[in-house]
């Protein structure tokens, strides 16, 4: 069988290895230079089974009308964005009720929890490098309440089957790791999931598109594609100008740009574009080693040790499709980094900025699975847990047109659930 996919992210490159392995004839469009260079290039580095929410917490409308306006929020909404929400935002605010935001919860867990272990099996199996460290994370909390509710919540996660995890005094925070030893004053405790683990995504997507070329993967880049043709209830072939691709399969691996392609089919996706930074320091001075990734819950932010550099990456923006970069999101991330770890000497200049546009759906669980055309399939929709749940979620794509077993419920991640759900 043939498959055509298009889009070589985290998502696109992973559903394309386990097509392959198969046995299927895979072509891969993208119009990009390579692989991984849109939103699955400089992301915050962590897979977090331990943090499987969807961001439409219950509250969240709160804080998402507060942020209009505010230069430091960590969730913000554009006003100019408003129009182009529309529908999305309505269905995005009616699935943070505390029943949804369980559900959701679990579902993506589910994912997330299975997606480590195929990650696992493939690191054994490729043995490719992608600055991988399985130490667990350390999430740190300064609000003493905020700290019982994240050990409660982590309690009922684990009820239902979720990650181990340790509660820490400031003391254990600081033993376990020495680099945050200047700010140990200020948290209320702390919390170490050692499952979580860290690794950079686009030296992975350089990695695993490399081991699926030498299996016949075919990678077209610089093949942006324009249309997509129909006949029958059945795509025909993309196109991108003038070239034809054709295939038995066609699954849309597009990230926030998914949407946009399925328009023209009369497909409304129900995902749109949230868009957060990262800055990368390179060669960090740091006097104690920095090895465990930090989760600030009062920033919103994570602060990643990678390897010779530090990243700090967070925020999310709804502003439509812009890419820019300005210089108060910057100047917020700046501060902080330097708030997490004031003795890192972490300077603007050393800096290297960049963004990108998750692809969040309604619900804050991805689309994995058939749409009403007979052949397009989907492998989309995976917000900022893309990371946490790409191999799992190509593997899933890979069983589910191959007629393998499934090792989770594809029916959570089905297309199919929004109209169930009206
Ligand atoms: C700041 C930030 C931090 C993050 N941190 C984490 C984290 O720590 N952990 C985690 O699990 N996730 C994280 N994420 C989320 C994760 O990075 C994304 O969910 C993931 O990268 C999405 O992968 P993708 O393959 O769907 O999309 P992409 O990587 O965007 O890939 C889509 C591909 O499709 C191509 N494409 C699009 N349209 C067309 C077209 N018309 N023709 C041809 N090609 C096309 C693009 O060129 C692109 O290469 C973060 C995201 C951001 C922005």
């Amino acid at each position: 069988m043939k498959a055509l996919i298009i889009g070589s992210g985290l998502i696109g490159i992973t559903s394309a290895y386990f097509l392959s392995r198969c046995g299927w004839e895979v072509t891969v469009l993208d119009r990009q230079e390579g692989p991984g260079l849109e939103t699955s290039f400089a992301n915050g580095s962590l897979l977090t089974p331990s943090m499987p929410e969807p961001w439409n917490a219950p509250g969240s409308w709160r804080v998402l009308l507060a942020s209009i306006g505010r230069a430091d929020s960590p969730l913000k909404l554009r006003l100019g964005a408003l129009p182009h929400l529309g529908r999305w935002g309505i269905e995005f605010l009616r699935n943070s009720s505390p029943e949804n935001y369980e559900r959701n919860t679990l579902k993506n867990l589910n994912l997330a929890l299975h997606s480590l272990a195929v990650l696992r099996s493939l690191r054994q199996e490729t043995g490719i490098q992608y600055g991988c460290a399985s130490h667990g994370s350390l999430r740190v909390i300064r609000d003493p309440a905020a700290l019982e509710r994240a050990l409660a919540w982590g309690d009922r996660l684990r009820a239902a089957n979720g990650p181990a995890f340790r509660r820490l005094t400031p003391d254990e925070i600081v033993a376990m790791e020495p680099a945050l030893a200047p700010i140990g004053g200020q948290l209320a405790g702390g919390i170490h999931y050692p499952a979580d683990e860290i690794g950079n995504a686009y030296e992975f997507c350089v990695g695993l598109a490399d081991q699926a070329r030498r299996s016949g993967v075919d990678f077209r880049f610089r093949t942006p594609v324009s249309t997509i043709e129909v006949r029958q209830g059945n795509v025909t072939a993309v196109l991108s100008g003038e070239t034809r691709f054709t295939a038995d399969r066609y699954i849309v691996a597009a990230g926030s740009y998914s949407p946009l392609l399925l328009k023209q089919l009369g497909l409304n996706l129900p995902i749109r574009p949230a868009k957060g930074y990262s800055l990368t320091f390179e060669n960090p001075r740091l006097e104690r080693q920095f090895k465990l990734p930090i989760n600030d819950d009062d920033f919103h932010a994570v602060v990643v040790p990678l390897e010779g550099a530090i990243r700090v990456a967070g925020t999310a923006e709804f502003a439509g499709y812009d890419l820019s970069l300005p210089e108060s999101r910057i100047r917020n991330l700046m501060n902080l980094v330097r708030q997490v770890l004031p003795r890192a000497g972490l300077t603007r200049a050393q800096a290297k900025p960049w963004c990108g546009l998750r692809p969040m759906t309604v619900d804050g669980v991805p689309i994995i699975g058939p749409t009403p055309l007979g052949n397009l399939w989907l492998n989309t929709g995976h917000g900022h847990l893309g990371w946490t749940l790409a191999a799992g979620s190509g593997q899933l794509l890979s069983d589910l047109l191959t007629g393998g077993s499934p090792r989770v419920n594809s029916g959570e991640y089905a297309l199919a659930r929004f109209n169930r759900a009206g």
